[in-house]
């Protein structure tokens, strides 16, 4: 995970930049405000105008110098300057799931014996899941925790970013939150670490609201459980 330009500015979906590189259906911009995916959450969907054209992009692949293959819906070919364009709504969506996520678990880790995520998995039609390495809890204790979502929500907590070294993330017990993979650390070394103010901090590479009162109301929709360990639940955006 290299940082990314949507990490610095989160809010800005809109964006003049320049092909630095193309290949037939692929372009690379100097500067974009596209998030490639990575770490459950989805990428961006949205498009690219160019000189009274336009066209959707499709997907993401990585690129050198931590830039990444913007891959294009048609056969056009984009030169020169023009506006990279995120799809808000999209956008928006995932960044209430990825922070309503943060807040599930941040709850887990307190409240169940510092259980740790096993998997992560952000979708298009508003609905997330978590997996914790929960072994004995209680469906029901799980299901009441939506309540206490919701109040984390209404108290509007600001996120902030930090950079740590690799070696202080592993070494602080409870920065990196999954089970099994880290986010890597970019080309300096460090990690990203995402603060709920006064609630959770962690090591994330993705989007996420500035506070938590931004996102709609979640509802916990669903507890199955997965094998003998793994626990799932899935949350959903209100309205
Ligand atoms: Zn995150």
């Amino acid at each position: 995970m290299g940082r990314y330009f949507c990490h610095e500015q989160p809010d800005i979906l809109s964006l003049e930049t320049r092909v630095v590189d193309a290949r037939p259906g692929a372009v690379v911009l100097e500067q974009t405000p596209f998030y490639p995916g990575g770490g459950g959450q989805l990428a961006d969907r949205g498009t690219l105008r160019w000189g009274g054209g336009e066209v959707a992009v499709s997907g993401f692949e990585p690129a050198a110098d931590g830039r990444f293959w913007h891959l294009l819906a048609g056969p056009t070919e984009p030169t020169g300057t023009g506006v990279a364009v995120v799809d808000p709504e999209f956008r928006g969506v995932m960044t209430q799931l990825h922070t309503g996520t943060h807040i599930l678990n941040a709850l887990v880790f307190q409240q169940f014996d510092r259980a740790l995520v096993t998997g992560a998995q952000l979708n298009d039609d508003r609905t997330a899941r978590m997996d914790f390495d929960l072994p004995e809890a209680d469906n029901d204790k799980l299901r009441a925790l939506e309540a206490g979502l919701n109040d984390l929500i209404r108290q509007d907590l600001p996120l902030r970013y930090t950079y740590v070294p690799l070696a202080e993330a592993t070494t602080q017990h409870g920065l990196i939150r999954s089970r099994s993979v880290a986010p890597p650390p970019g080309d300096d070394g460090l990690i990203r670490i995402v603060e709920i103010v006064g609630l959770d901090r962690q090591a994330c590479g993705g989007t996420h609201l500035a506070s938590t009162g931004r996102s709609r109301a979640l509802r916990i929709l669903k507890i199955d459980n997965k094998g003998r360990h793994n626990r799932r639940i899935r949350i959903g955006l209100e309205g």
